[in-house]
């Protein structure tokens, strides 16, 4: 037995759909740019592009059900995505078993410090202030994808105060998931407890206290979301 100097830190957790389990989260990656419409709506390029990978930390996810707007920002984005949970992982895993290694999907938001995001841009450093902040990953429960099926296809919508905000299809992601899990795992030691973001489609846009956020992918529970 280990004699801990100061008390463990909780480990962050989130509801499997369906059963009285939790799903322990170990990392969070997430893929920048990943639909071409909103590539072009932050000024990239769809065709030229290789992935790229940026990380939130395991407990920025949250399950409450509220956002608190995040302090040091006047412009916060929300970013409908499917996020991809794993039950095991490795490395230089090939696409033709990377699905092997996905337990389940839930919707989730990634919100976007994106005035502090834009001033890092800038600055030419790291963007972690406007993506890897607390509470900045609501997060739905987990569907097992024996339940489902894996999510390939099906539409992605996201409503603020009942409008339209975000619209597309999971057709639509340029690197698909067995691309996605393949290529983390040659760069990375993947595993079991990792979710993967997998980008957003077009009409990211700010939020403000008092929003209500419905965040829809097919065959998955609906993510509802307050702004306090
Ligand atoms: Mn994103």
């Amino acid at each position: 037995m280990i004699k801990l100097a100061i008390p463990a830190p909780e480990l962050a957790t989130i509801p499997v759909f369906g059963t009285n389990e939790e799903f322990p989260i170990r990392r969070i990656y997430c893929i920048g740019r990943n639909y071409a419409d909103h590539t072009i709506e932050m000024g990239g390029d769809p065709d030229r592009e290789p992935p790229f990978f940026f990380q939130k930390n395991p407990n920025n996810a949250d399950t409450s059900g509220e956002f608190p707007y995040p302090p040091e920002t006047n412009d916060v984005h929300h970013e409908i995505e499917m996020t991809i949970a794993l039950k095991s992982g490795g490395k230089n895993i090939s696409e033709e078993t990377a699905l092997s290694h996905v337990f389940g999907y839930a919707v989730s938001l990634d919100m976007t410090r994106r005035d502090l995001q834009s001033d890092m841009k800038n600055l030419r450093r790291p963007w972690e202030i406007g993506k890897a902040f607390e509470r900045s990953a609501p997060i739905g429960p987990i569907v097992r994808w024996e339940d489902i099926g894996h999510l390939e296809t099906g539409s992605i919508q996201l409503d603020v105060n009942g409008k339209v905000t975000q619209s597309g299809d999971l057709n639509q992601m340029i690197w698909k998931i067995p691309e996605m899990v393949s290529y983390l795992s040659r760069f990375y030691d993947i595993a079991a407890g990792d979710l993967i973001m997998s980008g957003t489609p077009a009409g990211v846009g700010p939020v403000v206290k008092g929003d209500k956020l419905v965040a829809k992918i097919d065959r998955l529970p609906n993510l509802n979301i307050v702004v306090v």
